[in-house]
């Protein structure tokens, strides 16, 4: 009896997607049904395993076209679907069952098939080029066989009927073409051929179709034309993408593979395609993607990558295959030396894993650093949205990795205004340049109004602006590079003044010795009052003492942790306005007192710090204008 029922309202508006689809890569469907049917033979085998009852046989899938009929076919030996099954899977999207299937074999703990990630649109998207599609099936579990058939509009029906064997038949016919769309050449040879190739050639199991073949000529037959047959051929090669070798697989190939599995509309970045045999042998390929996926800056996104035991799934995103700060490399590793029915806990320790995740962070590295030197536009696309990870990987566990990502790091250089790296910066240093120098800046022209810039654009030498949040820290962790110390324009001694020019201010300090204790009173929130060393026009400026920066107060600051700076109060002894201080102090303390705070509030200003008490210091401004 045929039962006609209405699908569940998510899946109609699944259906309705499909159907008025105007999405260009209409032959995805293909892979998705050759993909459910790989499924249904991984669950048939992994069931056979335990369960005498169910038979094994030649796995296939076949893919058929019938112009007559205007139909593809495609026909699997795998578990097949009871009655139920039909229902909750096809009638539904609510519940996947890969997945149902994927649970229950975790708990039984003994992950011993391979059930390929699913992804896309499944099942439905077979409705993007038919008008009508039936599924024949036969499960395992059940002597009895159904035909499911829909019209993928509001319902579906499904009736008892006959089936020999075990396994799904599924049925598309075609939509009728239109201007926009040739339906029918999805039953040509060549083009069923083709889409297998390109997207399922990595399937584990036979895909066979009829292929034509020439007749051997005989000899008494004098007609021009050729004759042919056809011959039930496999086209994939089963071997995964990844278990062949390097020079055997082509970039576009690389690229079709990584969309599909990873569901990204675009090419890679790069794609990096290792074989390693000796000690521990493995495969992997790993693709750093174009653009950050949605979720990539969210808690949500799991790092990782998949793991395979020779050639079998074993787990979607094992983050102990990539270090936190390559989070974003998309991949997957399959490897002989790992146990089949490995937990997760175990993972953790196993050695050979964590030589293959060695490895693998040291392939990407080197990926990069030959992209560096090799193709730098593309490193510099790759590092505008990945650059902040690198940082904070040299950044974290005390600079751990200091070494292996320093020259992967590129700041923005004063002089050029582009991106260099440690190596440009040092390379361009004048030979009497001692260190190399950083100021904490959002961008050049923020760098260019810091009175703290003054001497080191005077004597010409380059200046490193760090923006970002984590950048002084990963320099504080880095200390020197290469044999230079770091030198922050804001914080350090430059050491720029010449022997005479240094001892003149040294002089002049103990000279004003009394004058200078007069001004650190007036000011008790600065650590220090000094005569600067590194101001050529400016009056004055703030600098920090001690661990802590500006910058890293203001980050601190962002955490909610209220850590301050050491303020030094610098001041120009060659500026007039100096005098102006002295002279005020001769006058009465009280006015050199008022003097003093406008011009140290003004220097915090400078430096983007907002004075303890605002109206204070403008009153003391505008009593000054008044005056
Ligand atoms: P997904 O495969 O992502 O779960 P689909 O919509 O493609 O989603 O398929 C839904 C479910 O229908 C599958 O999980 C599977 O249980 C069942 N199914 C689909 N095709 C077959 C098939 N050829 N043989 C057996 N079961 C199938």
């Amino acid at each position: 009896m045929k039962e006609t029922k209405e699908f569940k309202t998510e899946t109609k508006r699944l259906l309705d997607m499909m159907i008025n689809s105007i999405y260009t890569h209409k032959e995805i469907f293909l892979r998705e049904l050759i993909s459910n049917a790989s499924d249904a033979i991984d669950k048939r085998h992994y069931l056979s395993l335990t369960n005498t009852n169910i038979p094994t046989e030649e796995y296939e899938i076949k893919v058929e076209a019938n112009k007559a009929e205007r139909t593809i076919t495609i026909t699997d030996n795998g578990v097949g679907m009871t009655k139920e099954e039909l229902e909750e899977h096809l009638g539904t999207i609510a519940k996947s069952g890969s997945k149902e299937f994927l649970e229950k074999i975790s708990k039984e703990n003994q992950p011993d098939v391979d059930i390929i990630g699913q992804f896309g649109v499944g099942f439905y998207s077979a409705f993007m080029v038919a008008k009508k599609v039936t599924v024949l099936t036969k499960s395992v579990n059940s002597d009895k066989a159904y035909l499911f058939e829909s019209e993928g509009l509001d319902s579906y029906s499904v009736e008892e009927t006959e089936k020999d064997s075990f396994g799904s038949v599924i049925t598309l016919y075609l939509r009728d073409n239109t201007e926009d769309n040739d339906y029918d050449k999805f039953m040509e040879e060549y083009e069923i051929k083709d889409l297998v190739k390109k997207y399922s050639d990595y399937v584990r199991y036979p895909i066979k179709t009829w292929v034509t073949k020439y007749d051997p000529k005989d000899e008494k037959d004098d007609s021009k034309e050729p004759k042919t047959h056809q011959e039930l051929e496999t086209i994939n090669s089963m071997l995964p993408i990844w278990k062949k070798n390097k020079s055997e697989v082509t970039d576009e190939e690389l690229n079709n593979f990584y969309k599909t599995k990873f569901m990204d509309y675009q090419d890679p970045i790069t794609s990096i395609h290792v074989n390693v045999e000796g000690n521990i042998t493995y495969n992997a390929l790993l693709f750093i993607p174009k653009k950050p996926f949605y979720d990539f800056y969210s808690d949500r996104d799991e790092k990782g990558l998949q793991l395979y035991t020779k050639g079998v799934f074993i787990l979607d995103k094992c983050k102990d295959l990539i270090p936190d700060y390559l989070r974003f490399v998309k991949g997957l590793v399959d490897s002989a030396d790992l146990p089949l029915n490995i937990s997760r806990e175990m993972l953790q320790e196993d050695r050979a894993l964590k030589k293959i995740a060695s490895n693998v962070e040291k392939k990407v590295l080197s990926e990069l650093s030959s992209m560096l030197k090799n193709d730098r536009d593309k490193y510099l696309e790759f590092y505008k949205d990945y650059g902040l990870n690198l940082k904070y990987g040299l950044y974290e566990n005390y600079g751990e990795k200091k070494d292996k990502l320093k020259d992967l790091i590129l700041l923005r250089s004063f002089n050029d205004d582009k991106l260099i790296s440690f190596a440009e910066y040092k390379e361009k240093m004048p030979e009497d340049q001692k260190a190399i120098y950083y100021a904490v800046a959002k961008d050049k022209a923020a760098a260019e109004k810091l009175p703290q810039m003054e001497m080191v654009k005077s004597k010409g030498y380059d200046v490193l602006i760090l923006s970002d949040d984590v950048d002084e820290f990963m320099i504080n962790v880095l200390k020197e590079y290469d044999g230079k110390q770091f030198k922050s324009i804001n914080k350090d001694d430059l050491e720029l003044l010449n022997e005479e020019e240094s001892k003149k201010i040294d002089e002049m300090k103990e000279e004003k010795k009394d004058l200078l204790e007069s001004i650190k009173t007036a000011i008790p929130s600065a650590k220090d009052v000094i005569l600067s060393k590194r101001l050529v026009d400016a009056p004055c400026c703030v600098s920090s003492t001690g661990e802590i920066t500006f910058e890293m107060e203001r980050v601190l600051k962002s955490q909610n942790k209220d850590v301050k700076a050491d303020r030094v109060f610098e001041i120009n002894p060659n500026h007039a306005v100096f005098s102006k201080i002295e002279d005020a102090y001769k006058d009465n303390k009280e006015a050199g007192d008022k003097l003093v705070n406008i011009l140290y509030n003004e220097a915090l200003i400078q430096e983007g710090i907002l004075p303890d008490d605002p109206k204070a210091f403008l009153n003391a401004i505008t009593d000054l204008i008044l005056k």
